[in-house]
């Protein structure tokens, strides 16, 4: 049995940024890190967009401090026994703790078709898997009209690949977007080559002779058609990984409850990341953030209280995408639901997005705007009331 002083269960960015954490604190105590991942800790949202462009695979990997950190790669952990202090993982290797961190990130949602045919885009491995077939084919089908869809749509394109984007609402991001700057990128995404299917849902994928064939539906009537592919890419959403918390006894409502200090309902274990919800008094509501800001930020405020130092984790935390040459930053509930007043300086080339509820600013997308996520964020901070009078002209590029 192996004893760590502090103990990190998964190898992603909240882990690798808990171990710095950590190290603020406390130089020299063990830490023992987890991944199932053979890979050490990197950096995921170039994957996505900079490895597409022209950054190097190399500027990915997270630097660690080495001193007395061990890693434990090719391991999933399958029980936890808060009593006992002590996890076991898939090789029965068991590890014993004083601290424990449960940054245990998500896992892509699946369509009960397709088999190993259809790459649930997450990992590196998964971008390597996918860079392979792009070298050797050029027609992808891309399921999702989400971040994973509309990034990697854009990133195929851009390296000269036919892509067809598949996904059931009206427009890309339509979960975010105003109408009428989704129905904008629909179009700027039809200009750039890709074909766009909108309510429309892939039904089945198989190889069929030798070729890799998908099967879509548009609409409610049954009008379905199939495509010949080289590789189909899907990002249809995460769900987070909770089952060792839940099954531990740690209490779990769409994520492991974390208080202001990141510790979950067990003394001594710690979570962050995707795979935790934390309370926001920004927005007075529990959050579940799936973004690399709050995955650094977050593990990084955990390792901290791990090694025994008070923190109150308050961090509301931004998002950002790159679209081809467009790109954006965004804060807080970024929800089209809301009551939406778009600021635009260009009208759908560059503007703020505000996202409003009862006379308070919710979330703010600023449109190829960079830099002012602060000021957004003071915003959504402040009682108000808000309205598109006061608001106009409030942030400019
Ligand atoms: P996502 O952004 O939640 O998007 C999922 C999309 O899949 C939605 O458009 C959804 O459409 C669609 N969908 C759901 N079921 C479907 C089905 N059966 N067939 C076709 N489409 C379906 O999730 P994601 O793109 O998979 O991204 C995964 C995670 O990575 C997210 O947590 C995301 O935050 C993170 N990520 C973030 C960034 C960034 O911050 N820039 C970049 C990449 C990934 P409906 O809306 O109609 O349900």
């Amino acid at each position: 049995m192996r004893k760590y002083k502090y103990l990190i269960i998964g190898g992603g960015m909240a882990a690798a940024a808990a171990v710095a954490g950590i190290r603020e604190v406390d130089r020299a105590g063990t830490i023992g890190l987890i991944g199932a991942e053979t890979h050490p800790p990197y950096d995921r949202p170039p994957l996505s967009k900079g490895l597409w462009k022209d950054k190097p695979q190399s500027s990915i990997w997270r630097s660690l401090e080495k001193t007395a950190l061990t890693l434990h790669l090719g391991r999933t952990v399958r029980t936890l026994n808060p009593e006992k202090k002590n996890v076991v993982d898939d090789q029965g290797g068991i590890y014993a703790y004083d601290k424990l961190l449960l940054a245990t990130g998500g896992t892509p949602r699946r369509l009960p078709f397709g088999e190993d045919h259809i790459v649930y885009f997450r990992t590196l491995d998964d971008y390597t898997k996918l860079r392979e077939l792009a070298r050797n084919g050029d027609h992808f089908a891309v399921i999702g009209g989400g971040f994973i869809g509309s990034e990697i749509a854009a990133a195929l394109a851009m390296n000269g690949k036919n892509v067809t984007l598949i996904f059931p609402d009206k427009a890309i991001g339509s979960r975010m977007y105003p109408p009428e700057l989704a129905e904008f990128l629909n179009g700027y995404y039809r200009e750039k080559g890709i074909i766009i299917l909108t309510e429309s849902k892939v039904t089945g994928c198989a190889m069929r002779q030798g070729k890799l064939v998908a099967k879509i539906s548009h609409g409610s009537n049954s009008d379905e058609k199939e495509i010949s592919v080289h590789g189909v890419i899907a990002g249809i959403g995460v769900e987070p990984n909770v089952s060792l918390a839940a099954t531990a006894g740690l209490k779990v409502n769409d994520g492991i409850l974390v208080d202001t200090s990141l510790r979950t309902s067990s003394p001594d274990i710690y979570a962050a990341g995707d795979a935790a919800r934390f309370y926001s008094p920004a927005l007075d509501a529990w959050l579940r953030v799936e973004h690399e800001d709050n995955a650094n930020t977050m593990g990084g405020f955990a390792g901290v209280a791990m090694a025994g130092r008070a923190v109150a984790y308050s961090h509301l935390p931004f998002f950002y995408s790159d679209l081809f040459d467009m790109g954006y930053e965004a804060v807080g509930e970024v929800d089209s639901r809301l009551d939406i007043f778009c600021d635009w300086t260009t009208p759908l080339k560059q503007g703020v997005i505000y996202y409003l509820k009862a006379g308070r600013v919710r979330g703010v997308l600023l449109w190829n705007i960079f830099g002012q996520i602060d000021v957004a964020r003071a915003l959504i901070s402040t009682p108000g009331p808000f309205s598109p009078a006061n608001l106009k002209g409030r942030i400019l590029p």
